[in-house]
């Protein structure tokens, strides 16, 4: 079995995600967005 997926933790709402549910950061490894913040985002961005 590869278990290629790691798990992050979202810095904005502290869930934890998977590879593939939101966004690793790449200056704090372990970090990143889950989806949910990652449309919140880009909803802000867009308004
Ligand atoms: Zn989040």
């Amino acid at each position: 079995m590869m278990s290629s997926s790691k798990m992050y933790v979202c810095r904005r709402c502290q869930k934890n995600f998977k590879t593939g549910e939101g966004k690793p950061d790449i200056r704090f490894p372990g970090l990143g967005r889950c989806n949910d913040c990652l449309s919140t985002a880009a909803a802000n961005t867009s308004a």
